[in-house]
């Protein structure tokens, strides 16, 4: 059997612990072997407070994921890159659409895996509706992505922060499952973001899209819900509704279910990245990058009330 990829997490937040570890311990052919954290360290596992330092230290590590926040992750991609490791994003790949390219370029240069990950991709009910609706005539799209701020992004300052994408940090998942279902590609036309007046990114986002059929797309975000949460998009077809819910972990057609499981995404994940390796190729899809750049270059500003946090 080949030796397993030698992988190094940097940034160990609630991500890299809630997910990442979990998934790599549960997946053949990599393994975890360094951690590069400011803040925390894990009993037996090589431990360096930078990824500048790691890198310099070199201890053998072949890959790493990058479980920092957006702003900060195209310096850390291009420097794993340049010292000749496998590099795995999170969600979303970067700051701005443009800082990608350089680092694609950069994999292809050194024969190294760029992977830039969606995880709500893998989640169970995706993949099958694609495949439902690549046949069927599609009428309307209506996405309600609201949940709420405090309980999922509690003390995350970076969110809040130009590149923190806001209420799209969330929001951009549904945006990877559409552009993963939808046969045609679509553009938005129309979008308002409501920023609290404290703070430099949205609390909320309404967007509408189209495609070259004038396919009416709606979607609504929003970080203000309490309560039950939504992670819906509803697919209006010429056989009927769709409906993907729980960030597409279940499936309806019309009232019958027909999938209703929560899938391991980070697994696929993982799976995932170790055969790009193995086949050294990348995988870097922009499109719901696109999407959200688009959002904050066309919508309307509205300011609404402060939020604080407590
Ligand atoms: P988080 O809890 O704030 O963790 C991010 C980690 O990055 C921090 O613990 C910190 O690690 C490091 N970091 C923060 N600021 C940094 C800086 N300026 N320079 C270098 N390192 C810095 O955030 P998270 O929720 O894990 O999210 C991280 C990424 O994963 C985001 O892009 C997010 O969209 C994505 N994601 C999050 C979730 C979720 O449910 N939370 C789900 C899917 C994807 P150290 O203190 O260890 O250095």
């Amino acid at each position: 059997m080949a030796t397993a990829i030698r992988l190094a997490i940097v940034g160990l937040g609630k991500i890299a612990r809630d997910q990442h570890i979990p998934a790599i311990a549960g997946t053949e052919g990599i393994e975890l072997a360094a951690i590069a954290s400011r803040n925390a360290s894990i009993d037996g596992i090589a431990h360096f407070a930078t990824l500048d330092e790691l890198l310099a230290a070199a201890p053998g590590i072949d890959a790493v994921a990058l479980c920092t926040p957006p702003q900060v992750r195209h310096a850390q991609a291009a420097a794993a890159l340049k010292a000749g490791k496998h590099v795995l994003l999170e969600k979303p790949p970067g700051a701005t659409v443009s800082e990608l390219p350089p680092l694609i370029a950069a994999a292809r240069q050194t024969g190294r895996t760029l992977f830039a990950t969606w995880h709500s991709r893998f989640a169970s009910a995706v993949e099958p509706a694609r495949t439902f609706l690549a046949s069927r005539e599609i009428k309307s799209v209506a996405v309600e992505w609201k949940e709420d701020v405090r309980v999922w992004h509690p003390g995350q300052a970076w969110i809040w922060e130009p590149g923190g994408l806001g209420v799209f940090d969330p929001g951009i998942n549904a945006l990877s499952i559409l552009t993963r279902i939808l046969p045609r590609p679509f553009f938005l036309t129309q979008a308002e973001l409501s920023f609290p007046r404290n703070r430099a990114a949205p609390i909320a986002a309404d967007l509408a899209f189209s495609d070259d059929t004038g396919l009416p797309i709606r979607a609504e975000f929003d970080w203000r819900q309490t309560g039950p949460q939504t992670w819906d998009i509803r697919v209006e077809t010429d056989t009927g509704r769709l409906t993907l819910s729980s960030g597409g972990s279940r499936l309806e057609h019309d009232d019958r279910n027909l999938i209703d499981e929560k899938q391991a995404e980070y697994r696929g994940i993982y799976r995932r990245f170790v055969e790009l390796i193995a086949n050294g190729v990348s995988d870097v899809d922009l499109s719901p990058l696109v999407h959200v750049a688009d959002a904050f270059m066309l919508g309307r500003r509205r300011d609404v009330e402060p939020f604080i946090e407590d």
